[in-house]
């Protein structure tokens, strides 16, 4: 115990040590912390949908009918029909022959890369995936290389140097939005590079499910490659207001998890409750409802980051609902923060391990369910937090 102690003292004198913060009410745009109402400007809830009639009721009839808890991991007991209805949606969603879910995306990152590969295999990896994926790929044992941020030359010429040794399989992965810049993986050129070289591409596409393309189908539509994307990873935690998560492929990549995938299948699987009100999600997300909340969350992506730019700040060529602000140091950053929730505005410091070192940001999400005057008004608060800092 002391060790630890001495452990978090250390934190403590560096502006590194994190602490929770309890939300008592609200799914946002507005929430109670410490008594106080605050504008939520750090939530993936972007559609604003968790909080949405018909998911709640979508969760409550399937409590009223399966229970509370599935009662077992899905090789067992623990596949109900709510389970495997939401994997024939999601297959069709992405156009995938099956879909499997996973209880979270951590679990379905670790589990897919873990499950797919061997160590005969080899991923090429993009610098700022998320944290979950780097893990997958140490517990798949296959070898990793990492290529620099969104660097297509790099990675071809990363590519050519691994091709005389080649082995097994090749897959690259990246996050389709990334999560802490805000910006798109060029996923149309990794399209044509993963094809060119005989590899597999998988994406996350944690931010983008729900949110991107026409349909909400998430940055593949977007960036209209959808179809040549190999393995399509998601979760239902972010844009669709649920938990959990999956990847939708082909009928072997599918089977082949449920066999091998440990985290897959070693844990109980999802309550009832969540494919439900995915399934529920889902309908909306591709109803004129969830169009309009989709038009509504670019209208307020660019009034918020206009006004930010126009202030002089660097959002690290964000173009998606995810605006981070460049502050740099981690106790300047916490202390902005801070005052910022001491002005009614929740918007969270992010330090490393999450960011690399001396590229502290405070992370902006932007909802759909906010209105445009709170946004103009907490982007100004934050420009003048930001520029008193750096006086
Ligand atoms: C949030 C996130 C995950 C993890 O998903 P959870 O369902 O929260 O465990 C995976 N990948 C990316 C890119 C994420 O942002």
């Amino acid at each position: 115990m002391e060790q630890w102690k001495k452990e978090l003292a250390g934190l403590d004198a560096t502006g590194m040590r994190r602490s929770l913060k309890v939300v008592e009410d609200g799914q946002g745009p507005h929430v109670q912390i410490d008594g106080r109402d605050l504008l939520l400007l750090c939530s993936n809830n972007y559609l604003g949908i968790a909080g949405h009639p018909a998911l709640v009721e979508a969760a409550v009839a399937a409590t009223r009918n399966f229970g509370a808890g599935s009662g077992a991991s899905r090789l067992i007991s623990g596949t109900l029909r709510s389970h495997a209805d939401l994997e024939e949606r999601l297959a069709c969603f992405k156009g995938t022959e099956a879909a499997l879910l996973f209880n979270s995306g951590y679990a379905a990152n670790t589990g897919i890369l873990q499950g797919l590969l061997g160590p005969d295999d080899l991923v090429f990896s993009d610098a700022l995936n998320h944290a979950s994926i780097i893990d997958g790929c140490r517990l798949s044992q296959a070898r990793t290389v990492v290529y620099p941020h969104a660097d297509l030359a790099a990675l071809e010429e990363l590519m050519v140097m691994e091709r005389p040794q080649r082995k097994g399989r090749w897959l690259i992965v990246t996050d389709g939005v990334f999560s802490m810049d805000g910006d798109l993986a060029p996923l149309d050129a990794l399209c044509d590079l993963k094809e060119a070289n005989d590899a597999l591409l998988m994406v996350d596409d944690a931010h983008g499910t729900g949110v991107l393309g026409i349909h909400g189908r998430g940055s593949g539509e977007l960036l209209g490659c959808l179809d040549r994307i190999d393995l399509h990873m998601g979760t239902l935690g972010k844009g669709l207001g649920c938990a959990g998560a999956y990847l939708a492929s082909s009928r072997a990549a599918i089977d082949t998890l449920i066999n091998r995938s440990r985290p897959f299948i070693f844990s109980t699987s999802l309550p009832p409750a969540v494919p439900a009100s995915a399934m529920a999600a889902l309908d909306l997300v591709e109803s004129e409802e969830g169009a309009v909340l989709r038009r509504d969350l670019e209208r307020n992506r660019q009034l918020f980051t206009e006004r930010l730019t126009v202030g002089g700040l660097d959002l690290l060529g964000s173009c998606t609902q995810i605006v981070p602000v460049l502050t740099r140091e981690p106790q300047a950053t916490m202390a902005m923060s801070q005052k910022l929730f001491e002005q009614g505005v929740f918007v969270q410091g992010i330090r490393p391990p999450t960011v690399p070192e001396g590229a502290c940001r405070l992370r902006a999400t932007v909802m759909a369910t906010h209105t445009p005057e709170e946004l103009l008004q907490a982007a100004n608060l934050i420009r003048d937090v930001v520029r008193e800092s750096a006086v």
